[in-house]
């Protein structure tokens, strides 16, 4: 577990200690010993597993490639979390996103454990061919410990629904017999995917920040007049002005997030930029968003990185270096792209008065506590982006069901769900001093651990 998440929950864990009226069967010394194994339990992953694959490529080479599986906890339910094809992927990484996982399922009373997958490679540069190899090893190596009701993994950052098709045809040719469909989710839809998980996670931190700033505002109005919460305060000037906003990450859940900031009715948006691996793209009066997710649907995921290519499209905007997205002089940054984007070396740099995780970890332990003390708002990722998850759910239950949901159904749950969560962290929030993410672990920690006592785990 990463010294941030780690020193979140212990904060966590340590508050709940002092709050006799939280389990209140356990007393003294039981009591200290059960959180000093919940302790245990939540910095630890139950399992890691590594392997090489040893894959063929196209000019004759044999490479070995080494590939992660962890789980780090299923008191909730079988393990769940994505599996991510990036040349920075490590061991070290995927603990911590696996940890992550348990955490989001917590949170939103998803009925799933916390794990991650990695395979280290830059997906760029591997033939579709090898990239299938890649996949097929990926599952035949791991395949003891897959499964539907043991461990579902998803796309993640280079992999998508292709690469969970062709996962989930190999689960099914190793297990034959066995259910397959929930083995893997965000598959395609013909495949047994789930309409609208493609778009879930950028819907879901799109709704997440306009729930906050508007509709729970407006239902909750006394609030802003008597608290001093600075994320009130900041709703209450928002209320009256345009809304400057940037998206760092154009991918699946940037440019989708920024899409709908583009068409919410709710709120006067503008996004001046958005940003991706190699460019960020300005305009003060505000981007055409339809016409750069069209752009880069056609383009490997791209933006466009010449004034040639922008006027192909008709969209006016200045090519900055791809850094720039984050120290602009806006209203709304939301992050979508990796994690540590805002760390001690670029955090006094930074303009935003609202932060929006869209990716996992995308602000570090230091600049978070600095921007915080700034009054920097964050909503944090465990908050924000559990769309995906939460919409992988509903796949995993229509593949079980065979009945399939239409994609207004499924918005509909992802809202009722995010909104529901949102409707037990915020009035805390509002009414407490604790920061936003602090809030939302202790209540994943109160879960858990209420969860893990009924089952006898807290010896
Ligand atoms: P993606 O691969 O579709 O998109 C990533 C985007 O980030 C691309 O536009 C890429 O060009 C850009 N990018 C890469 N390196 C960059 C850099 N150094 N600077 C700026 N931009 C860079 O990935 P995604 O699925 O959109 O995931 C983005 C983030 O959201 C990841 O942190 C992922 O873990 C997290 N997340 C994704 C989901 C999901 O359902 N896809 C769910 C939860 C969290």
């Amino acid at each position: 577990m990463a010294n941030q998440t780690k020193s979140i929950v212990q904060q966590s864990l340590d508050a709940l200690l002092e709050d006799h009226s939280f389990l209140p069967s356990l007393k003294e010394n039981t009591r200290r010993q059960a959180f000093t194994s919940l302790e245990a339990i939540l910095s630890t992953p139950n399992h890691v597993h590594k392997s090489f694959l040893r894959i063929p490529l196209e000019d004759g080479k044999v490479v070995r490639i080494p590939a992660y599986r962890v789980q780090h906890n299923n008191a909730l339910g079988p393990y769940k979390g994505g599996i991510r094809f990036h040349e920075s992927v490590n061991e070290e990484e995927v603990m911590n996103l696996a940890s992550l996982m348990t955490l989001k399922n917590a949170l939103h009373d998803v009925p799933f454990g916390g794990g991650k997958g990695g395979v280290v490679i830059n997906p760029r540069q591997f033939s579709v061919k090898e990239l299938h190899q890649i996949c097929k090893k990926y599952v035949q190596y791991f395949s003891d410990v897959l499964g539907p009701d043991k461990d579902i993994p998803a796309p993640d950052v280079g992999s998508g629904e292709r690469e969970m098709d062709w996962m989930m045809a190999e689960y099914k040719s190793i297990r034959p017999g066995e259910p397959y469909r929930g083995s893997f989710t965000g598959k395609s839809v013909i495949n047994g995917g789930s309409l609208g998980r493609r778009e879930a996670t950028g819907k879901g931190v799109y709704f997440t920040f306009r729930y906050m700033l508007h509709d729970f505002i407006k239902e909750q109005s006394s609030l802003l007049t008597t608290t001093e919460n600075i994320f009130a305060k900041t709703a209450l000037e928002f209320k009256e002005r345009p809304l400057k906003l940037a998206v760092q990450g154009f991918g699946n859940v940037g440019s989708v997030a920024a899409l709908e900031a583009y068409q919410c009715v709710h709120l006067q948006n503008k996004i001046v930029a958005v940003s991706d691996r190699n460019v960020t793209l300005y305009n003060e009066d505000g981007l055409d968003i339809p016409a750069l997710v069209q752009f880069s649907s056609k383009h490997n995921g791209d933006l466009p990185t010449t004034d040639e290519e922008l006027s192909t499209i008709d969209v006016k905007a200045e090519i900055r270096d791809r850094e720039n997205v984050l120290y602009l002089d806006v209203d709304v940054l939301i992050l979508a792209a990796l994690e540590d984007q805002i760390h001690k070396n670029n955090m006094d740099k930074i303009k935003a008065r609202i932060i929006v995780e869209g990716a996992n970890a995308p602000v570090t332990s230091e600049a978070d506590q600095s921007l915080s003390k700034k009054g920097v708002i964050i909503i944090p990722d465990i908050l924000a982006n559990a769309g995906g998850v939460i919409v992988s759910y509903f796949e995993w239950l229509q593949g079980r069901e065979t009945q399939f949901y239409s994609e207004d159904q499924v918005f509909k749950l992802l809202v009722d769900k995010m909104k529901g969560t949102m409707d037990t962290i915020l009035p805390e929030f509002f009414g407490d001093p604790f920061p936003l993410r602090q809030n939302c672990y202790i209540h994943s920690v109160m879960k858990l651990s209420t969860v893990l006592y009924h089952q006898g785990k807290l010896y």
